[in-house]
């Protein structure tokens, strides 16, 4: 049995492995892990007191998928429910959908009996209004609703911005991307994965990444492997990046060839706009991998024979990056 996951999942992985350990399945140990990342409030990249779009709002977006059916779940840009994992496993075992987004996740959730609650909290806010500081002239914050956003995404959104020290004086920097990723394979040898987000801070209202798109930031199947995304999500959606390394060890790739072709692939995008990407993988066997084309960036995972999990680096492969650059 085995957990694997982005560093983010810390808060999470050891409940994860616990759920296993109890002979709980990978989905269980896959949600179980997630939520609580979805709840601590020191992560801006999930959940409660993530980072919110350009307006304000806190648009959450997850999805889960069962290697064993096939069967997933997603909900996107939906408001106002701090555990956006377990709707979407939810919305996999009750309908015949295999995502919501926005007013219909939220009203299939209230259906559901999840509780509603305040998602943005003072610290989200204050960096997030920091953020429109330098952008809007003078009165324009009041009327925010009532301006044309898409000028202010490209500025507010750029990864040279938001990773600058200088401009969020008491913005603790992320090394790795946010989002969070769980990988678990159980007793069964059953394989689940789970994505959960906010997103881009500063995004348009509406958009959703790759984290709700099964094949893009998240894929599953227990005769392969599996694997799920972080990074700039519209790059990963571009390229069926978490379908694409299931595929190449499908066609009888290892696990480290699969991800280094899956982050070839992003290599042959063009377009204005590429960032980072990394990715967790595991194959059928139960060995983990990741891969980034940040230096230094790193994982996590745990087996049942260990009391805690190790972080390892990820396998760095250069992709090149644009920001509105011709
Ligand atoms: N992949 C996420 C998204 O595009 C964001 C992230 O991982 O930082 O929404």
């Amino acid at each position: 049995m085995i957990v694997v996951a982005s560093t983010n999942g810390n808060v999470g992985i050891r409940e994860s492995m616990r759920v296993l350990k109890a002979g709980g399945s990978a989905m269980d140990a896959v949600e179980a892990g997630i939520r609580l990342v979805e709840s601590n409030p020191e992560d801006h990249s999930v959940g409660f007191s993530g980072y919110p779009n350009i307006l304000g709002q806190v648009e959450l977006d997850a999805s889960i998928m069962d290697g064993n059916t096939l069967s997933t779940g997603a909900v996107g840009a939906i408001r106002g429910y701090e555990h956006p994992i377990s709707i979407a496993r939810k919305l996999m075992e009750s309908l015949p959908h295999v995502m919501l987004v926005s007013e219909g996740a939220e009203r299939f959730a209230a259906e559901m009996g999840f509780e509603k609650t305040e998602l943005l909290d003072d610290y989200a806010r204050t960096v997030w209004k920091q953020g429109l500081d330098s952008l809007l002239a003078p009165g324009e914050f009041e009327k925010l609703d009532q301006l044309t956003l898409w000028r202010l995404i490209e500025a507010a959104s750029d990864p040279e911005r938001v990773n600058s020290d200088l401009y969020f004086a008491n913005r603790k920097p992320e090394k790795d991307a946010g989002t969070v990723n769980f990988i678990a394979m159980d007793g069964k040898g059953d394989i689940c994965t789970g994505v959960s987000t906010s997103g881009w801070a500063w995004k348009f209202p509406g958009r959703l990444g790759d984290s709700p798109v099964i094949g893009a930031g998240n894929y599953a199947h227990n005769k392969y492997g599996a694997a799920a995304c972080t990074g700039m999500g519209e790059m990963a959606v571009r390229a069926s990046t978490a379908r694409s390394i299931v595929l190449y060890m499908k066609m009888g790739k290892t696990i480290e060839e699969a991800g280094e072709m899956a982050m070839m692939d992003l290599d042959e995008l063009g377009g204005r706009y590429l960032s980072r990407m990394n990715i967790i993988a595991l194959d059928r066997y139960g060995k983990p991998a990741a891969f980034t084309n940040m230096e230094g960036a790193s994982y996590l995972y745990m087996t049942d024979e260990m009391d805690d999990p190790v972080e390892k680096p990820r396998i760095f492969i250069e992709t090149h990056t644009t920001w509105n650059e011709n």
